[in-house]
């Protein structure tokens, strides 16, 4: 199929600045999660297709990409940002039809990848080394230099914001990308490598090899060529990257998800913190990664809260992305599946309510209506496990050191939030709560691209977005002259 109106086929990859079928010529069938009916073939690339864009990115970083000067770098990534800027609606309506995410989602997204190459093009040329005062006689400096050749293998549930968010700190800093999408979901990924070619990105700069993760991805993960790998995916995978990352001794991000909590104090504005506390757990289906499946309610609110998330997930409608509901269908039957399993292991919990899904949608579609559980012991499955589908635990706690035990009781450490008006408290538990991200009296502070961001424990480690993202993506070497 030829993506309208990039004008590319989706059944090409893109390597050293050319549109091809991977060596194989065999492709994999992608599928409308909405409804289940076919959407178009994407390449299945392998080892020998990897090779070539590790070449091709090899020769990006010694021929003009390698030379570029930064100021140089940061205005091809700006025109990158204003051509995406300007296809708004038509990389919207792909990523709805190929994630299942609702049309409003799926703009948001867009408009963040732009964001995201703004920032990154203004950000080129402002990171740089150092003098550093040293014995007499020598003059000290460190140079900020990139790593080279850098993998990046992405996940199907926000494949834009995590292309904007790894792809353009690391084209910022000067390495050479070679991006491995998700099989569930690399259209936009495709479109953005036609954009990147449109605005200037020199041949090499940018290489995308679709395909299959245990084909494709663990070929770039285990490639000696590439010098920083960065991952975002699951608990799982994540170890077999780091796995490979050993053998080659190159470093690597990882984002690997959570199971993240929100603390809700006996003096929280509920009425403020509703609309989060439903939201950062349905948005994108329960799909994100960021996702808050835990709400913790002090004793002496808990049933309020209930009762008035409650009436929240009554009104809450799951149907076809285009159609534009509050939630789209799971990114495919599997992942259906799996959400599905987690239900049937809360049979034991009490259901305090259910959205519903439109009664038009597709028979096909992989729905889940959202779900919110009462009654689980913080050491429950469902209250331990990331389901990564629209199911949330409510939970009641006596105190800030219950609270604070039952936030921290998981493997898992992204993101926190806090809601309560006593300063001490938020103080208090903003150094104490286990996560590379703390929110008080708000969730996500709207996914702002500035905020850095990653996990610790089985949440992964390294951190994206931000300055601080250009440090990871780039090395630093000191140089000292003895001169007398
Ligand atoms: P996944 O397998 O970890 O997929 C993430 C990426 O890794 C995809 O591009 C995948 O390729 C690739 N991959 C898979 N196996 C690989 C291997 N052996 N070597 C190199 N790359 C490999 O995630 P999933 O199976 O799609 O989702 C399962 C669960 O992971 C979810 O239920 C959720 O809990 C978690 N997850 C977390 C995030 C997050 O944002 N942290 C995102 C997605 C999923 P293919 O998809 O093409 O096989
Ligand atoms: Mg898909």
């Amino acid at each position: 199929m030829i993506l309208d109106p990039f004008g590319i086929d989706t059944t090409h990859c893109l390597i050293g600045g050319e549109w091809a079928p991977c060596k194989s010529g065999e492709t994999l069938a992608l599928h409308d999660p909405s409804d289940g009916s076919p959407l178009c073939a994407i390449a299945r690339g392998d080892a020998p297709d990897i090779d070539c864009a590790v070449a091709a990115a090899d020769m990006a970083m010694e021929g003009e990409w390698g030379r570029m000067a930064a100021a140089q770098r940061g205005r091809i990534l700006h025109r990158i940002g204003l051509l995406v800027g300007e296809n708004i609606e038509p990389l919207a309506r792909l990523e709805a039809q190929d994630v299942g995410k609702p049309l409003k989602q799926a703009r948001a997204d867009v408009i963040a990848l732009a964001r995201y190459m703004e920032f990154y093009a203004g950000a080129a040329d402002k990171i740089h080394g150092a003098t550093i005062p040293y014995l007499d006689g020598y003059t000290v400096y460190t140079l900020r230099e990139p790593h080279g050749v850098t993998g990046h293998i992405i996940p199907w549930n926000y494949p834009m914001q995590i292309i904007g968010r790894s792809v353009g700190a690391a084209l910022a800093m000067g390495n050479a990308c070679v991006l491995k999408p998700a099989e569930e979901a690399c259209l936009t990924a495709l479109a953005f490598g036609e954009l990147a070619r449109q605005a200037g990105l020199p041949a090499g700069a940018l290489n995308i090899v679709p395909g299959q993760g245990g084909e494709a991805g663990a070929a770039l993960a285990a490639h000696p060529g590439v010098r920083h790998l960065s991952f975002t995916g699951s608990v799982a995978v994540g170890r077999r990257i780091q796995a490979a990352a050993a053998e080659n001794l190159v470093p690597v991000t990882l984002e690997l998800g959570g199971k993240s909590p929100q603390l809700v104090f006996a003096d929280a504005d509920i009425d403020a913190a509703l609309p989060f506390l439903v939201n950062a757990g349905i948005q994108n289906a329960g799909q994100t990664c960021s996702a808050s499946s835990r709400i913790l309610v002090h004793e002496s609110r808990f049933d309020e809260v209930v009762r008035a998330m409650a009436e929240r997930y009554r009104a809450l409608r799951a149907g076809p992305a285009l159609a534009d509901f509050d939630l789209g269908p799971l990114v495919s039957a599997r992942q259906k599946s799996i959400v599905e399993g987690y239900l049937d292991k809360g049979r034991d919990l009490t259901v305090a309510a259910r959205g519903t899904i439109d009664g038009d949608a597709p028979a096909g579609g992989a729905y889940v209506a959202p779900v919110l559980f009462t009654g689980a012991a913080p050491d429950h499955v469902l209250a331990q496990d990331e389901i990564f589908g629209p199911v949330q635990v409510v939970i009641p706690f006596a105190d800030e050191a219950e609270a604070l035990a039952i936030a921290n009781g998981t493997p898992f450490g992204l993101v926190a939030s806090v809601w309560t008006a006593d300063g001490a408290r938020q103080m208090r538990l903003a150094r104490a709560l286990r996560a590379g991200q703390v929110f008080l009296n708000n969730y996500g502070a709207g996914g702002g691209v500035e905020l850095p961001f990653g996990g610790t424990g089985l949440s992964g480690h390294g951190r994206e977005k931000g300055f601080e993202a250009l440090y990871g993506f780039s090395t630093l070497k000191t140089v000292a002259a003895l001169h007398g």
